[in-house]
Order: C-alpha cells, then sequence, then structure tokens
C-alpha cells in the first residue's frame, strides 16, 4: 500500500496549478463544449494528436518511480518468464497471476515459456512491447476477455498483429477467449495454451474454461494440473446461504492474514437464490505469495456445513488423496452407512479421506445457539488443519468472539467462546470401511422432467453448470428460457411450514394472497374430484356465492415453502387456522396432497376474480421464486399473473424483481394449463420503462390493423356469424377479459367458415394479437426513484395505454442497501451511514401533476381490499398508470422478523409511515375529485413504527446525538405528506 504522502511527492504541482487556472470561471470566462461543424471539428480532433503521443513516456516514466517506491517492476508492458522464451502469452488483468503461476510451474519442468503483461493498453505502444520482447520467441497466444462477434479478432489480438505488420520479424500469433461473464480461468487452461501453440497446427482464435461442441473453438483440457506453490493449503466450505459459514470464513482469513506471517486468500461463490442458496468459499493459506486468482480445484480440506448437501452436491471433487472431509450431522455410524449416498462413500474411501464428522446443530442449540453453527464450524477447522497452533487459534477465536459481539452483551460472548470449545472437543473420526470404495447406488425411480430440466437445470443445481457445453444451449442461442422451471425445484429449505386447522378455517384465502412464494393455496373440489383424492386430503364444504355444492380445502407445497411463517402470522380465524410444525413430518405428510391438489381443475371461471378472496382461486403464475423468505416484493406481482397472467407482457427492471423472477435456470414465472402466461423480459435500469412502451406501441399497431381488418370485413359480402363475431371483437377491444371471449369466438367462426381470403387471412396471421394484452412495466425504487425515473417519467406522459409498478423497498436492495431517493429521512443505508438527512421523493404526487396518469399507493398487508381495487381500476384505465407498492425487506430490519413483514406494512400504514391513495383520472369526466385518500388518520406512534426497525433504531447506536433530531424530522415529513394528500382529497370539484 502506498501513502499518500509517498504518492504526493510524485505529482507535478506545477500541472496540477495550471490545470486549475484553466478551470472556468468567470474571472476569466471562455466557453467550452461548442457546437462544431463539418469545417473544423475533424482538425480539433487531430491537433490533440501530441498529447496522446507523449502519453506513453509520461506514463512509463511515473511507473518507474513507482518501481522504486514499492520495489516493484512496473512498466507499460512487464515481461515474466524465461529469458530465452519461444512460446509467450499476452494478457492483462487478473488472469496474469494465473499465467505467472503456470510459468513457474512450466519453468520447473524445463520449459521455456513467458508472458508480456499489459500495463498501458490505450495509447498502444510498441516500444514499450518490443522493449520487453525477448528476441527467442516463435510464437505468441494473445488472450482476450471479451467477445467481439462479427469481427476477425478480439481488441488486444488485432493490436499484437497490427504491431508487427511490415516488421521482418514474423512470429506466429493466434488469439484466445477467456473468462466471459467471470468464467474461472484455471493454470490447467493456460497449460494447453501453450500446449496448443507448441503444436504442429495451431488453433486461432481459440477458446478456454469451456467445451465448445458446435464450433469446436474451444482447448481441450487435460488433468486438472496443480501449481500452488508446495505447503499451499487449500480449503472449500459448503454452506446454506445467510447460515454464517461465508462470514466465518471471512474471519478465519482474517485471523490468519492479521496473527500469523501466512498469506491467505478467500473466494465465495454463490447461486443467485436470496434465501436458501448454497454458498461456496474457497480459501487458501500459505508462506508464499498466493498468485491463485481461481477457484479451488484440489483441494486438502473440504467442509460441508449442511447434511441435505450429501444428495445434491459431487461435495468431494477434487479432493486431495488423503484429504480432509468434516460433514456437519446428526448421524452415528450406522446412520452414515444408510444416510450417505454411494457415490460419496466411494469418493471418501478411494482417496483415503480423513473422515470427521460433527453434531454442530445440537450444540449450537444445546449452548443456547439457535441455529448458528458457524463458530463450531470454525473451531473445527482450525483444530484439523493445524495451519496455525490450535492453542494460538482458540485464543485468537476468543479474542475476535470479545470484538465482533462484545457490544450484544456477556451471554452472546460467553456462549460463542463455549461454540469454540464445544466444536474442537466434539469432532468424531469415523473410520472408513473398505467396502466404501465399492459402494453402489441403489437404483431409484426417476420422474419425468422435461429436457431442458433434465439437461441444464438439474446439472446447474449440482453446480455443475460450468461442465456443460456449448451444445447444451442449441436452439436457446437468443437467451430465451421455459417458463416454471422453479416448480421442479423441491428446495425443501423451510425448517417449520404451516399445518391447515380445517374446522377453523374460515376460507378468506388471505394466507394464500399474502403468501410471499405461491406456496400455500385454496382448492375447490367438485364430487368426482373429492373421491378421488387421498384420505389425508381434508376438506370442507365451501362457502361463497357460485361455490355451492363444492369441497374448499388449503393445501401447502411443504417443499417449495421457505418457512417465512406469515401465512400463520396473518391468519385471523379465531384461534388461527394455520400453526406452523416441524417441517419434516409435515412433508411426508403433504407432499402427494400436493401433488394430487395440482391434478384439480382450476374453477376461477365460476366467479369473479377481481376480489381479495376470489382472487386466490385462479392459478398463481409466479411461484416458488428464489426470493428472500417473507419478501415483501413478490405477493404483489403474484397477484398481477393471478388476475391477468394469461395476457401480459413484463418488462422488468434489473433488480430483485428480476433475480428473482427468471434467474437462469430458476424462473418462477409460469403458465396456465393452456401453456398460457406472462411474457417477461428484462432490461437496464436506464431504460426499462421506454423498454415497456416499446412492447406497448408494437401490440398497439397490431390491434390497430386487427381493427382496420374487422371493419373491413363487415364492409365485405361475409356470413352474419362472421359479422356478428368481429362486431363483438371491435365493441369489446379495450376490455381485456371480454376481449378474451370475443377473440375466441372470431377464431371459432373464422375457422367454421374458411374464407381463405386476404382479409380474414391476416386476421388469422395476427391472432396472438387478438386478446387485449396487460402490459406491465415493473421494477424497484432503484429504478423508478432514481436511474431509470427519466423513462417513467416520459412513458408516463406519452398518454400509451400502459402500467408501472414500482416495488418500493425504499433502497437498492438487489445490491445490498444503497440509499435511493426513495429512502425516507432518518434512515441508515449504503451512501446515508449517518441516516439519511434529507426526505423521500413524492413520486406518486410527482406523477399526479400530469393529471391524466393514474396513480396510486398500496400496501397489501394494510389494506388488501385497496390493493386490488387499485390495481383493478390501473389495469382497465386506458392511459398510463403507475402503482407504488410497499415492500418490506430483509435490509429493513423488522426487529419481529421477516414472517412478520406483512403485518409489518399494517404498522405501516397504521403510523402514518405509508399513505395509500388512489388518483383516478376517470373521476374527472363524472365531475368527481380524481383523489382518494384511503388512509384513515394515523392510529399507532410513528415514533415506535420507527423502533422497530433496525434500519432506523440503530441510528441511536452509531450517531446518538441526532437520532432524535432525525427521528422528529421523519415523522414532520411522512405528516407533511399526509397534509398534502388530504389537501387534495378535500379539493372541491
Ligand atoms: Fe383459512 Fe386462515 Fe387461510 Fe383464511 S388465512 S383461508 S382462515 S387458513
Ligand atoms: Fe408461504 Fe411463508 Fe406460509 Fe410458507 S410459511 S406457506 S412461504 S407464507
Ligand atoms: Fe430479499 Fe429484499 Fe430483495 Fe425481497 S426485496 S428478495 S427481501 S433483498
Ligand atoms: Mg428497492
Amino acid at each position: 500500500m502506498l501513502e499518500y504522502e509517498e504518492l504526493g511527492k510524485l505529482l507535478d504541482y506545477d500541472a496540477v496549478k495550471a490545470f486549475r487556472e484553466r478551470a472556468l470561471n468567470p474571472e476569466h470566462p471562455v466557453a467550452r463544449g461548442t457546437a462544431q461543424n463539418p469545417d473544423i471539428y475533424f482538425q480539433g480532433r487531430e491537433a490533440a494528436n501530441p498529447f496522446y503521443e507523449r502519453v506513453p513516456d509520461i506514463v512509463a516514466d511515473y511507473m518507474k518511480e513507482i518501481s522504486k517506491l514499492t520495489g516493484r517492476d512496473y512498466k507499460p508492458f512487464n515481461y515474466y518468464g524465461a529469458e530465452d522464451a519461444e512460446d509467450i502469452i499476452v494478457a492483462m488483468g487478473s488472469v496474469c497471476d494465473t499465467i505467472e503461476e503456470t510459468i513457474d510451474y512450466l519453468l520447473s519442468k524445463g520449459e521455456k515459456v513467458g508472458l508480456i503483461k499489459v500495463h498501458l493498453y490505450r495509447p498502444f505502444s510498441s516500444k514499450y512491447f518490443f522493449d520487453v520482447l525477448p528476441s527467442t520467441v516463435k510464437r505468441i497466444a494473445v488472450l482476450d476477455r471479451t467477445k467481439e462477434p462479427g469481427s476477425v479478432g478480439e481488441p488486444l489480438y488485432l493490436d499484437v498483429k497490427n504491431i508487427f505488420y511490415g516488421r521482418e520479424f514474423q512470429p506466429l500469433i493466434i488469439g484466445g477467449r477467456y473468462g466471459l461473464g467471470s468464467k474461472d480461468t484455471t493454470p490447467s487452461q493456460i497449460i494447453v495454451v501453450y500446449k496448443n501453440l507448441k503444436s504442429s497446427e495451431p488453433k486461432d482464435r481459440f477458446t478456454i474454461g469451456i467445451v465448445d461442441d458446435i464450433g469446436n473453438t474451444s482447448l481441450k483440457e487435460e488433468d486438472i494440473v496443480d501449481v500452488t506453490p508446495q505447503g499451499t493449503i487449500q480449503c472449500k466450505f459448503w454452506g446454506l446461504g445467510s447460515d454464517g459459514t461465508v462470514g466465518a470464513n471471512k474471519t478465519a482469513v482474517k485471523i490468519i492474514g492479521d496473527n500469523t506471517d501466512l498469506y491467505a486468500q478467500a473466494y465465495f461463490s454463490y447461486d443467485s437464490k436470496k434465501s436458501g442458496g448454497s454458498t461456496i468459499s474457497h480459501l487458501r493459506f500459505g508462506k508464499k505469495p498466493i498468485k491463485s486468482p481461481y477457484l479451488i480445484y484440489s483441494a486438502d480440506y473440504i467442509a460441508c456445513h449442511n447434511s441435505s448437501f450429501v444428495n445434491h452436491f459431487d461435495l468431494l471433487k477434487g479432493i486431495k488423496k488423503k484429504g480432509t472431509f468434516v460433514l456437519n450431522c446428526p448421524w452415528n455410524k450406522e446412520e452414515l452407512e444408510e444416510k450417505l449416498p454411494a457415490s460419496l462413500k466411494r469418493a471418501i474411501a478411494e482417496n483415503q479421506v480423513e473422515f470427521y464428522t460433527i453434531d454442530a446443530m445440537k450444540i449450537a442449540s444445546e449452548i443456547g445457539l439457535g441455529n448458528r453453527i458457524n463458530m463450531i464450524m470454525q473451531a473445527a477447522f482450525f483444530k484439523l488443519t493445524n495451519v496455525i497452533p490450535i492453542g494460538d487459534a482458540i485464543r485468537y477465536l476468543k479474542e475476535n468472539i470479545e470484538s465482533l459481539y462484545g457490544r450484544k452483551g456477556e451471554k452472546i460472548v460467553e456462549m460463542n467462546k463455549m461454540a469454540v470449545d464445544r466444536g474442537i472437543d466434539s469432532i468424531v473420526k469415523i473410520e472408513v470401511p473398505s467396502y466404501w470404495a465399492q459402494a453402489e447406488e441403489e437404483i431409484r425411480e426417476i420422474k419425468e422432467v422435461p429436457d431442458f430440466v433434465k439437461n441444464i437445470q438439474m446439472p446447474m443445481a449440482r453446480h455443475e453448470g460450468d461442465e456443460l457445453p456449448v451444445s447444451a444451449f442449441k436452439g436457446m442461442e437468443d437467451g430465451t428460457y421455459p417458463l416454471g422451471t422453479t416448480s421442479y425445484e423441491k428446495r425443501g429449505i423451510a425448517p417449520m411450514v404451516p399445518q391447515w386447522q380445517t374446522e377453523k378455517c374460515i376460507q378468506c384465502n388471505q394466507c394464500s394472497f399474502i403468501c410471499p412464494h405461491a406456496v400455500i393455496r385454496p382448492f375447490l373440489l367438485d364430487g368426482e374430484e373429492k373421491s378421488k383424492a387421498p384420505d389425508t386430503f381434508e376438506t370442507k364444504k365451501a362457502v361463497g356465492k357460485g361455490l355451492e355444492g363444492l369441497e374448499y380445502r388449503i393445501q401447502i407445497s411443504p417443499l417449495d415453502c421457505t418457512g417465512c411463517g406469515n401465512c400463520a402470522d396473518i391468519c385471523p380465524a379465531p384461534g388461527k387456522a394455520l400453526v406452523m410444525v416441524d417441517a419434516e413430518e409435515e412433508i411426508e405428510r403433504q407432499v402427494d396432497n400436493w401433488e394430487f391438489a395440482l391434478t384439480i381443475r382450476e374453477k376461477d371461471y365460476l366467479i369473479d376474480k377481481g376480489t381479495v378472496k376470489n382472487s386466490q382461486f385462479a392459478r398463481p403464475l409466479l411461484e416458488f421464486s428464489g426470493a428472500c423468505a417473507g419478501c415483501g416484493e413478490t405477493a404483489y406481482v403474484k397477484l398481477l399473473t393471478q388476475l391477468y397472467g394469461d395476457r401480459m407482457m413484463i418488462a422488468n427492471a434489473t433488480g430483485c424483481s428480476s433475480i428473482w423472477g427468471a434467474s437462469a435456470p430458476s424462473i418462477a414465472y409460469s403458465t396456465t394449463a393452456e401453456g398460457r402466461g406472462p411474457a417477461w423480459a428484462n432490461s437496464l435500469f436506464e431504460d426499462n420503462a421506454e423498454y415497456g412502451l416499446g412492447m406497448a406501441i408494437a401490440v398497439r399497431q397490431m390491434r390497430e390493423r386487427l381493427g382496420q381488418l374487422m371493419r373491413q370485413g363487415l364492409q365485405m359480402d361475409f356470413d352474419e356469424e362472421c359479422k356478428e363475431a368481429f362486431k363483438y371483437w371491435l365493441d369489446n377491444v379495450d376490455d381485456g377479459e371480454i376481449s378474451k371471449k370475443a377473440s375466441q369466438r372470431v377464431l371459432e367462426v373464422l375457422k367454421k367458415h374458411n374464407h381463405n381470403d386476404p382479409v380474414t387471412n391476416e386476421i388469422l396471421e395476427k391472432k396472438d394479437y387478438l386478446t387485449k394484452k396487460s402490459i406491465w412495466v415493473i421494477g424497484g425504487d432503484g429504478w423508478a426513484y432514481d436511474i431509470g425515473y427519466g423513462g417513467v417519467d416520459q412513458v408516463l406522459s406519452t398518454g400509451e395505454d400502459i402500467n408501472l409498478l414500482v416495488l418500493d423497498t425504499e433502497i437498492y436492495s438487489n445490491t445490498g442497501g444503497q440509499s435511493s431517493k426513495s429512502t425516507p429521512t432518518a434512515a441508515v443505508a449504503k451512501f446515508a451511514a449517518a441516516g439519511k438527512r434529507v426526505r423521500k421523493k413524492d413520486l406518486g404526487l410527482m406523477a399526479m401533476s400530469y393529471g391524466y396518469v393514474y396513480v396510486a399507493q398500496i400496501a397489501l398487508g394494510a389494506n388488501m381490499n385497496q390493493a386490488v381495487k387499485a390495481i383493478k381500476e390501473a389495469e382497465s384505465y386506458k392511459g398510463p398508470s403507475l402503482i407504488i407498492c410497499y415492500a418490506p425487506c430483509i435490509s429493513h430490519g423488522i426487529k419481529s422478523g421477516m414472517g412478520t413483514s406483512v403485518a409489518q406494512e399494517k404498522r405501516a400504514v397504521e403510523s402514518g409511515y405509508w399513505h395509500l391513495y388512489r388518483y383516478n383520472p376517470m373521476l374527472k369526466e363524472e365531475g368527481k375529485n380524481p383523489f382518494i385518500l384511503d388512509s384513515k388518520e394515523p392510529t399507532s406512534s410513528f415514533r415506535s413504527f420507527l423502533e422497530s426497525e433496525i434500519r432506523y433504531s440503530q441510528i441511536r447506536n452509531v450517531f446518538p446525538d441526532v437520532a432524535d433530531e432525525l427521528f422528529t424530522q421523519a415523522e414532520k415529513h411522512a405528516r407533511e405528506r399526509y397534509e398534502i394528500y388530504k389537501r387534495l382529497a378535500e379539493t372541491n370539484y
């Protein structure tokens, strides 16, 4: 690390001064950024050439100075490797470390290889390149971490080739691609790059790190070679998302880095599930500097912190002979025989693995740490790896506990210290029987699943996506993925799931309405279905208009439940008709019942879907997303899919909603029995609203053309039946539900009469546009309030029939909680660590100023009816609509937990923190006030609401002197908003 003072000495202060003196200033005014025409622009650009030309020398001079300061040789290009190398690679960035490490290995085998590292890419200086190029070089491979489709080569490759043009010395120069999308680049891949260079016919424009069995660009990787310096200890940890494994490993690295002279490195790989996903930590320690910027493929130590993983992942892949494996599980020797899959037993026996178990869950619960096993597993790690003497390790761990938990009180400190001692004492060494080497898989019945699930989704779920060849994606070249794939995941991550108490249920369907994961649903059975139901499929007589003679049941899918507990929390039945029970037993009881429930015919046609209760009889076309347990965003979108899913198009801004909605291969959007469902695509923050506008305009054009054709048809010599159908369609063209029927009618009559004339042929050709589409632009506050606001505003201004839904978490949730313009006063967020000092923007009010935009603020946990009403009004309004939804998020730190996130929405409204309203421009036409305030005067304390969330309460710990002042400000700002709404609601029209 260079200190600022040292760097300061390098600065040319005269140049800085001259630069400052050129700054814009009315004391000596000039104009910059003038409009220039073809007559002079070009000359001006060329006039700057001499400055660019001088850059390489200036940079080189500074690099020299830096080299003096750091002792590291630093130049525009640096060479590493054999002085008499014949084969070299040219590359830039972190891959150079991997290449250097590989070179060390190859040099030790007597090979003549090298590397030119690019430090100054632009201006690209051939002078400095040739300065370091060994004269012995015969062949050069240039690696680019980019792909330029359609070009004759990637940029660095072309630069290198070009500087040799016209020179006498002409080595062989080839180019290759690596590391796209952060694909790991390993020494084994670098070895084949050198091998390829040396071969009689080197492959040009090659790839490494993948198997390209279509274009055959890939170089074939041979055995995994471990080139890390001797004495490096490499460790891998399998953990469950948010179980503390990653945090514990960060601490371990810090302890070792701070207290020993060992070098340490850590990488963490995750999947994109927000809850219940898996994490793999990769840690290296060693006496020599670690130049391995890639994951671990050859491990001395592997720990698995979750026993269910033994059935899901190839845990011991890459374990070294006689390596160590630690499994956190409650199993004794006999149970291990039964529970471990044959492949794992074989891997243990064949590699003579030292196998240990530890029942960390039991220890944690005995100590009072609940399910926090991280400290126990960390202690076991130090004990078994002996990276540092165990006595020292214990001391460091305990010191660390003091500083980590000191603030939380003596009891927590003591419990964690106890966890360290117990972790060390409770490791059980397992004697591995030799017959494990011959263990054979039981043949299990494999359920039929679609090809995509079998060939892509399942390997990816096993963390084997890296091994999928290019051909696996044949037919998906444009990035198209099938819907409904989350229903195959059956993750079983909930420790507790709800159990339905038949008698107590009042059939309100609220549990289904609010379930963030679409796991709990009401089903209606007719007599025939009831007769086929399993015995445990208890039902009761359905109540409600239109449901006469049917049976009712609430069914959950226990393997898809996250155990968030919101359903049981809000169930309004006296004595609660839902209780949270241990998942394991309930899984056994309910899995088949769920399968049966899916065979029950949907009966939403019997009722009007537009009420809280009835909407839940429609199948949700957003299910089992990977959102955090209890996420406040998903239920809104799920409701949309129940109301409009079969004719819905979604433009989704990047953010949490794009991650839980459609992270390949887990697509939570799904289809009806007829195969219809939301058509979904994702765009950037910057242009998502415009992206949706494009969809809306395209659909409108098509439907306007259909209208023309129908009108033409009415003038033609068609039979009456057709004309009636056309007329019915034209009369209801903008009514979503009726247009479905009208479209079906048009198709029926056209099929029956088969005119085969240009008009009806074109109608048939455009039949996908007959039904009115429901167009939704969805995203978070980071999109709508901040980065995409310009687009949101533009789209609202166009008057187009389009719906914008903002999932307002008041923070950038997906990127770790940065403050947005939606973050209210006093909230602590990244970039607002001392509490936000300015108020939340009133997006709704800004949109209302157009006068023709439908605007609503909703919070479904506070007022379900209002939410449904607003969504229905917005959707049917023939103009732009904006709905802002209050969405509790893990980043709020709700003190009563995410199992009360829905109830928290209610608290937000009751305390006057969030306001419910609707602004409906249609009412103006009736001479009424368009603004309806649905929130009453606050009935509970604003302050208590703030205190119920850590995002607010923590300001007390960090900045105690300003906390009260900020809280007062926050309340004042919320109150001011309410007063504005009240005045709007009271306006006379
Ligand atoms: Fe029944 Fe409770 Fe669900 Fe209402 S919330 S349907 S009462 S289980
Ligand atoms: Fe849905 Fe949560 Fe209830 Fe499970 S516990 S059914 S995920 S609300
Ligand atoms: Fe998790 Fe918050 Fe994102 Fe929901 S919005 S998935 S709770 S981070
Ligand atoms: Mg957000």
